[in-house]
């Protein structure tokens, strides 16, 4: 290993974690770029605290700034917060998963885009998932509103409710779902009339509508620009009306779509769709990381630390294979490991920089690793003292009481995991004597 190397890593010790103050000045920074996105205030307050607790003593990566990696560390979260998390990944896009016809109902202050995005709706799943849609509008208030939605269905090439003056909304949409059942329709977009701001009378409205038709998605369509008022759009929508998902227009401007972060946050409703543009094609599927790095307007300092983080991991797996090789793996060694085990790929990056071990990874990949253990094994190694860690010689029955108690494990796992950092110390002395082929055996049965 370099002595290059070796003076990163030992940079890396003496700065240890992030700070309070690291913390709270690159927040600073941080809040004035959501404010400026149009993240509405207790958002903002929210996330802002998440992202504290969450960085406040996390190990540093070397080479970038403190405050580059808490921004990260908010890109992070903010990611999470629009739905890239785990179990999000089915709700964007629309739920067509009903008996047809499936009602839609589109949602939203006037100007929002609702009548546009029902088009592009329409001619997206007329298109892409071969649906026989029908579009109607319940817009009454609005002259010519109802005309609109008739043209944009006729370029959309799909079907629209026949105009019949005089009805109310209510009426139209029986007649929708009357029609659509009738004729074999798929889908039926309900478009609704929406008003410069919230008013009771039309929130009335269409809450009946939705009573009345018992619709699969409500999809309330907002404006990537509305600023601070999202929140308060967002809640009267959810609290009168109730929806299932969110559609921003309007990404096409150079708002910074903090009002998705916003509606999101408030309704607890996944963000579908995006409209980015007049054209009826222009509707985009939602991509959580995009938005987010939009929100921040931080993307380069991201991909900074990522690219700081996974070369700190490649140092650290070079660093541990030479220690593997000369024989010096400690429990401490051991703990580092499987905190990137954690990760993933780290481990097979260690084993990868030895050579002939490519069958080894292949088994590691196949191996299920459960990581629920190695998260126990982890938390054990850090209830030791490191004279423990050092001399694991010294564990006698006391020690290991309360090792298993600070860590919430037993003592018989303390033991195992002795066992194997045994097997697996004993087996890397060997290594060289041995070869690979007996590395690849102990390697595994180690694990
Ligand atoms: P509604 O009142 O909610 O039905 O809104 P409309 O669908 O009538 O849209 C209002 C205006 O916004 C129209 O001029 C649309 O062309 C425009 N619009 C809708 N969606 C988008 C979008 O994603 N990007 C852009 N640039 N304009 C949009
Ligand atoms: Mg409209």
């Amino acid at each position: 290993l370099s002595g290059k190397l070796n003076g990163v890593f030992d940079r890396l010790r003496r700065r240890g974690a992030l700070s309070e103050a690291d913390v709270t000045e690159a927040l600073r920074e941080v809040r004035v770029a959501l404010l400026e996105a149009d993240v509405a205030l207790p958002v903002v307050r929210d996330l802002v605290n998440k992202v504290r607790e969450r960085a406040v003593g996390q190990e540093v990566i070397r080479s970038v700034s403190p405050a580059q990696q808490v921004i990260k560390i908010v890109n992070d979260a903010l990611v999470e917060a629009l739905g890239g998390g785990e179990g999000d990944d089915g709700k964007r896009g629309i739920d067509l998963n009903a008996a047809a016809p499936v009602p839609i109902l589109m949602v939203g202050l006037q100007g929002s885009g609702k009548t546009t995005t029902s088009g592009k709706i329409a001619l997206r799943l007329r298109t892409k998932d071969r649906k026989k849609v029908l579009l109607a509008s319940l817009d009454v208030h609005r002259p010519a509103a109802q005309l609109q939605l008739a043209t944009l269905a006729t370029q959309a090439e799909v079907t629209s409710l026949p105009i019949i003056a005089g009805q109310s909304p209510m009426q139209i949409a029986m007649r929708a779902m009357d029609v659509a059942r009738r004729e074999l329709y798929d889908v039926v977009v309900l478009d609704t009339a929406g008003r410069l701001a919230i008013d009771e009378a039309l929130m009335e409205e269409v809450a009946q509508v939705k009573l009345a038709t018992n619709p699969h998605e409500t999809l309330l369509v907002v404006d990537a620009m509305t600023g601070q008022d999202a929140v308060n759009t967002a809640k009267a929508f959810q609290d009168k009306v109730g929806v299932t998902g969110i559609v921003m227009t309007r990404i096409d401007g150079d708002a910074r779509g903090g009002a998705a972060l916003s509606m999101r946050a408030v309704t607890g409703a996944p963000i579908k769709l995006l409209g980015a543009g007049e054209k009826l094609d222009a509707l985009e599927d939602f991509h959580p990381d995009r938005i987010a790095s939009r929100i921040l307007g931080m993307g380069d300092i991201v991909s900074l630390v990522e690219k700081a983080a996974a070369n700190i991991d490649q140092a650290e797996a070079e660093k541990l294979a030479a220690r593997m090789q000369k024989g010096q793996f400690t429990l401490e060694d051991y703990a580092n490991q499987l905190k990137q085990i954690g990760k993933m790929g780290s481990l097979q990056g260690i084993l990868g920089m030895l050579p002939g071990v490519g069958k080894i990874k292949q088994q590691l990949n196949d191996a299920n690793l459960d990581t629920s253990i190695l998260g126990r094994q982890a938390a054990i190694i850090s209830s030791m003292t490191p004279r423990e860690r050092r001399t694991p010689e010294i564990l006698k029955a006391s020690r290991k009481k309360r090792i298993a108690a600070g860590s919430g494990t037993s003592v018989q796992e303390v033991n195992k995991l002795l066992k194997q950092f045994d097997d697996m110390s004993a087996m890397m002395k060997r290594m060289n004597k041995i070869g690979q082929k007996g590395l690849m055996r102990g390697g595994l049965a180690a694990l």
